[in-house]
């Protein structure tokens, strides 16, 4: 028995030609369990019963189990999450002035160690399956009872450690009959890993494209985030220009402000020299603390003067505003705290 949330369109078609079956199946299928959500495959009425007996002994409908659901004063719902090995994982839900908009987990834990985040303090046991993302969508979306609009792979773990389950994630998310969740509202975070920003690139679906830069230059860079010695500064430029002649798109650059480490006016000008030329939009994000870390949130005066000193470079750049403080929501704050 397999978890049919795993399973691509092109390998349900496989597996309905497989078994003497119409391709075309597999649309119905994929309507089914994305759209009308069904929680078994006896609610479907327009395929026949011995098709349905058929997927009954080759799949089941997977479920998440919800350990609790914590609200924020600005409406921001955390879900923590245990997966049927008895993992924990966080969803966040946002809602914006555009829709809502949810914050998906991809692995348990993580091994990226970037020194200033909370999901680093706990090791990665595991990648997530392509149907453990999706159920994250699947079921904030119900327990809420709203329509998700933007999909933000930002939670837990590094996603281009985890590159196929992530891609055929989104491709299901994004299917016409399903969730139909634009290709333009989904974005996925990285690091920096160099050789999956360029095959990224290739990428057919028209989704966006985020780096967690958060330093101008290597010897930041190598502080805060290990990662960077392996792809170093100018690498990782590199592969983002190449990334957005290939795609023609916009990247987004986020930076979160550390006070006295990164949010120096030094620092944005260099930042705005690294930048010069290219097609971005920086986020200016404030530093969410974490227990047990050295770094401080930066004071608003000076993300100010940051914002204003990139600005006057020519670069596009916002001050994001934060959601969620008073519920942990910074990536792997409340799974740490449940852990402990
Ligand atoms: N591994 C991916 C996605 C997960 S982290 C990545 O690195 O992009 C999502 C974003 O939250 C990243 O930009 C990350 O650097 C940032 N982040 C992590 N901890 C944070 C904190 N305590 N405060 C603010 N942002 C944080």
């Amino acid at each position: 028995m397999e978890s049919i949330y795993n399973y691509s369109e092109e390998m349900l078609k496989e597996y309905f030609i497989r078994i003497g079956e119409k391709p075309f199946r597999s649309s119905q299928i994929i309507e089914w369990l994305y759209r009308h959500k069904i929680e078994s495959f006896d609610e479907i009425t327009n395929i026949k019963k011995n098709v349905i007996e058929a997927v009954k002994r080759d799949f089941y409908i997977p479920q998440l189990d919800c350990v609790t659901r914590q609200i924020s004063k600005d409406g921001t719902n955390k879900f923590l999450f245990r997966l049927s090995d008895g993992n924990l994982i966080e969803t966040v839900l946002m809602h914006q002035e555009y829709g809502y908009s949810v914050c998906v987990t991809t692995e348990v834990g993580c091994n990226m160690d970037c020194q200033f985040c909370a999901s680093g303090l706990r090791k990665k046991i595991r990648n997530l399956e392509t149907d453990e993302i999706v159920l994250q969508i699947l079921c904030v979306s119900k327990l809420a009872d709203v329509r998700v609009s933007n999909v933000v792979i930002m939670g837990i773990g590094e996603p281009f450690d985890n590159y196929e389950n992530v891609i055929r994630f989104m491709k299901l998310i994004n299917h016409p009959l399903g969730l139909e969740i634009g290709a333009r509202h989904i974005t996925v975070s990285t690091c920096g890993i160099v050789p999956k920003i360029y095959e990224y690139a290739d990428f057919d679906l028209q989704v966006n494209l985020a780096i967690s830069l958060h330093a101008p230059n290597n010897k930041i860079r190598n502080e805060l985030m290990p990662i960077n010695k392996a792809y170093p500064i100018e690498e990782l430029i590199q592969a983002i220009s190449y990334y957005i002649h290939k795609t023609n798109r916009r990247v987004t650059i986020e930076y979160i402000l550390i006070k006295g480490l990164n949010d120096t006016i030094a620092c944005a000008d260099e930042l705005a020299t690294l930048l010069h030329g290219l097609n971005v939009y920086v986020n200016l994000i404030p530093y969410n603390e974490v227990k047990g870390k050295p770094y401080e949130r930066s004071t608003p005066d000076s993300r100010l003067a940051f914002f204003d000193w990139l600005k006057k470079r020519r670069i596009n750049v916002q001050l994001r505003k934060e959601q969620g403080a008073d519920i942990d929501a910074a990536c792997g704050q409340l799974r740490s705290k449940h852990l402990q």
